[in-house]
């Protein structure tokens, strides 16, 4: 039986003072703390497990993040449809108004990574010493594994709980009534699109890559294509940090390490291996480079996957019945809530974090519609990313039968 808050009534509305607590101080947890921290009569209290950031993967934002119109935050080629769909304007037009009103320093900071590549740690440290600087603190970091039981002890009435612990959430699956349903997957939806091994090196040339390309390097690649981000090589004026993902099977996922490196592939899967060298070989003819030191490979599934419920909304409408979460407005934000492939997280965590930030400031609101918009919310967020997710892999799906007129026919839908 969880422990019982000192008053486990609902909340009907935020008191004017109140304490947030977000759990996981990732790029989506300093975010949010950054922006409650700016508003009047919430203090924060940050937990993270991690001492240090130590992530250095080169990681890209989408330009809708600073968009400062509806029209470009529309202008995507992928999904700009979809957003229109999805959202309605004054919905977007709301969400720009947001944006246009955050702190300055927090804005400055949003632009420059959204103008290119950027190290994961570099944004969670940039995010982390401007929280610490800041005038009016307001927040108070520990640094411990949360548990759950930590989580449901620490609530006293009228707090808030955020968890951005990540694609691993720590409440997740917690956040249902029904105790059988109560355990891994409960609350989770999960897409499994795929399984890729990811191959990431450095090389010693300004290399970049668009569709045509791709094509031409794996003329001879019937299987197994080596498929490098497009827009996604990081050139920083002397070294390119190229990406690229080759699609396996589920057996050959079971038959591999987690990670390893290039001579494995080669001794183990002669068949993969020979696709990757023939594109990289491609690469050096072009471009007459170097690959500067050992190809990294890791194996990974590519799931996209939901959180059904992104807030604590079920326990509140179980009503009083002793269970912390069905006193306290508890919400999942960035891979907590949401999970893409194709890398394009941080943004949709960005995004979900400003509108749930937004919520927070509008202490008036009922507690019980700020649950609604967030899930509404969430939900359109969702819709658009899987339609952006399945897009991409169906275009992914048509390249790989490129040089097979009949097995492209089959993949196929027209009417
Ligand atoms: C190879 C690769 C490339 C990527 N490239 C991109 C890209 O270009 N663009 C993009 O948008 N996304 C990219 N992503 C995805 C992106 O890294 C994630 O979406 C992002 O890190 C999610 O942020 P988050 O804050 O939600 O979660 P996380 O970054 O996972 O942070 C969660 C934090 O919570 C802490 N934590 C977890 N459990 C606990 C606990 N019990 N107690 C205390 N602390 C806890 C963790 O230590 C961590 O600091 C990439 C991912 C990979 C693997």
């Amino acid at each position: 039986m969880p422990p019982a808050t000192s008053d486990s009534a609902a909340l009907e509305r935020l008191p004017s003072d109140i304490r947030v607590h977000v759990v996981g101080a990732g790029p989506v947890g300093l975010l949010l703390t950054a922006l409650l921290q700016s508003l009047e009569g919430v203090s924060v209290r940050l937990y993270e497990k991690r001492r240090e950031y130590t992530r250095t993967r080169m990681v890209t934002l989408a330009p809708y993040l600073v968009a400062d119109s509806v029209e470009s935050y529309g202008a995507d080629a992928i999904d700009g449809d979809s957003v229109g769909a999805i959202f309605d304007p004054p919905e977007l037009e709301q969400g720009l108004a947001f944006r246009q009103s955050m702190p300055a320093d927090l804005s400055a900071m949003l632009k420059s990574w959204a103008l290119g590549f950027c190290p994961l740690n570099s944004i969670e440290r940039s995010l982390s010493d401007l929280i610490d600087a800041r005038e009016r603190n307001g927040v108070q970091r520990a640094g411990a594994v949360m548990t759950v039981e930590d989580a449901m002890a620490m609530l006293q009435p009228g707090d808030v709980l955020i968890d951005s612990t990540g694609s691993r959430s720590l409440l997740r699956d917690h956040l249902v009534p029904a105790s059988s349903a109560e355990g891994e997957g409960a609350n989770t939806l999960k897409v499994r699109l795929e399984y890729v091994i990811v191959i990431t090196f450095l090389y010693g040339q300004k290399y970049d890559c668009n569709e045509y390309c791709k094509y031409a390097k794996n003329i001879e690649n019937p299987h197994y294509k080596f498929i490098p981000m497009v827009h996604r090589t990081h050139y920083d004026g002397s070294v390119s940090h190229v990406t690229g993902i080759v699609n396996i099977s589920a057996d050959e996922y079971e038959a591999m390490p987690t990670r390893f490196d290039s001579k494995w592939l080669r001794d183990n899967f002669p068949g993969v291996a020979e696709s990757m060298d023939r594109f990289i070989g491609k690469i050096k003819e072009e471009t007459e480079g170097e690959i500067l030191g050992e190809l990294e490979i890791v194996r990974i599934p590519l799931d996209l996957y939901r959180a059904r419920n992104a807030t604590s909304r079920q326990w509140l409408a179980a009503g009083s019945n002793g269970h912390p979460f069905a006193a306290t407005p508890v919400f999942l934000a960035g891979d907590s809530a949401i999970g893409s492939p194709y890398f394009q997280s941080i943004s949709l965590g960005f995004e979900c974090a400003m509108y749930l930030a937004g919520l927070i400031a509008q202490r008036e609101l009922p507690v019980e519609e700020m649950l609604d918009r967030y899930e509404l919310y969430s939900y359109k967020q969702w819709l658009r990313v899987y339609m952006r997710s399945k897009t991409i892999k169906h275009n992914k799906d048509l390249f790989e039968s490129l040089d097979d007129p009949l097995a492209m026919l089959e993949k196929l839908h027209i009417y």
